[in-house]
């Protein structure tokens, strides 16, 4: 445990309800959260599961059912066809990720984590026992993962790759041929498995979706695709992701899960069922929603002499450069010498929490979640102008 800390962005939660205890009317963007209502047909669902009594135990990796909507979902959306064997329900995306990393990884084994990353990986890779190499990637690279950087920071330890599109922190999105050069690295590398971190799939402004396996179906056998109803379908609390990939995998991954929280609560699974199979077609108004929410945050930030961030293509964050406002002193003296720093002045003055860059491997800014409500985002947004301004 001397390894590894807890979640950041928990931990600012837990900052916000502390100052919202006492009083002060806060609004936090550092949840990777949104706002909206799960779909009432899910939710209707659910309820049905729980008045049909289907409330025990199921098999270990998700019922038949869950994972005949699971194998439809891959096959309509990302061409890719899987057996039942190849395929695991579990409580959330990081349960999952946390099993196959757990199931997989041995001391001296390393995993490939590009930076920005989201914040839970380098601590699970830790946990499980092995060693994570850290990738930085550059704004100037749109914040993604070069076939050269891959290249030099594979080693014959390494034992995974994440690539995680849409990216949190950074929002940023990986073509077609961009994958594809990473597949193509990739290749030449047999022991090396790959975990495609897809949470963030259907939120989406510009651009196609890109999936390792299904962009080079020669790794479809070394890629664990992870997915889940978290952010696509506003279902965090629900607890329900997937994953699909080689069927020794999903079968260790499987014996870990039923040796720990066995299988992700069978309510929830039928309401996957009915999300999976219920179509997409409501997210559309989401995301225009969350398109108008982000170009409030640049226009914001467009207001902020030394707070800039480029347009993300996905997910629901701004991830924006303060370097520029580091050195700067606030209205109380007080110098601003880290992003932590600065986080916390937004925090303690403007009552806005947002996540410093650093937790995220990325010192220098901060990730603005854009995840609540329209009114109460500009609210936010004219308080980090106000407190920006106030810098000195
Ligand atoms: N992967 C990424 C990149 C995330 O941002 C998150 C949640 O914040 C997860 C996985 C975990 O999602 P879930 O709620 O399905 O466990």
């Amino acid at each position: 445990m001397k390894l590894v800390g807890a979640s950041p962005t928990a931990e600012i939660s837990n900052k916000v309800r502390a100052l919202t205890a006492a009083g002060h009317s806060v609004i936090n963007l550092g949840e990777g959260e949104l706002d909206f209502a799960t779909p009432e047909a899910i939710c209707e669902a659910g309820i049905a599961a729980i008045r049909d009594g289907d409330t025990k135990y199921t098999a270990v990796a998700g019922t038949a059912e869950l994972k005949a909507a699971i194998q439809r979902k891959f096959a309509r959306e990302n061409s890719l066809s899987y057996e039942p064997s190849e395929i695991i329900a579990g409580a959330g995306a990081k349960q999952l990720i946390f099993n196959a990393l757990l199931a997989t990884l041995a001391s001296g084994d390393e995993v490939i984590v590009p930076a920005p990353y989201w914040v839970s990986y380098p601590d699970m890779i830790r946990l499980a026992g092995g060693e994570p190499v850290i990738v930085q990637c550059s704004a100037a690279e749109s914040w993604k993962l070069t076939p050269a950087a891959l290249s030099a920071a594979l080693t014959p330890q390494t034992k995974w790759v994440i690539l995680n599109s849409p990216n949190n922190p950074t929002g940023a999105v990986y073509s077609n041929a961009e994958m594809k050069a990473l597949t193509d690295v990739l290749l030449g590398h047999d022991g090396v498995l790959i975990m495609a971190d897809d949470i963030y799939e259907h939120v989406r402004f510009e651009g196609e979706f890109a999936t390792p396996a299904a962009i080079e179906p020669a790794l479809k056998a070394r890629v664990l695709t992870v997915n889940g109803l978290s952010k696509g379908y506003s279902m965090t609390g629900w607890r329900l992701g997937y994953a699909a990939g080689p069927a020794w995998l999903i079968e260790a991954m499987q014996v870990l899960q039923s040796q720990s929280t066995s299988n992700p609560s069978s309510i929830s699974q039928r309401a996957a069922i009915a999300a999976l199979d219920g179509g997409i077609g409501f997210m559309a108004d989401w995301i225009e929603t969350l398109r108008q929410r982000r170009d409030i945050v640049l226009a914001a930030l467009g207001k902020i002499d030394g707070l800039h961030a480029d347009t993300p293509e996905g997910a629901f964050y701004v991830f924006a450069d303060c370097s520029k406002l580091l050195g700067t002193a606030r209205p109380d003296g007080r110098v601003i010498s880290s992003d932590l720093e600065f986080a916390s002045y937004l925090l303690e003055t403007a009552h806005v929490g947002v996540v410093h860059g650093s937790a995220f491997g990325a010192p220098g800014h901060v990730r603005i979640a854009y995840a609540v409500d329209t009114e109460t985002l500009r609210t936010a947004c004219d308080r980090i102008v106000d407190a920006c301004a106030k810098l000195h």
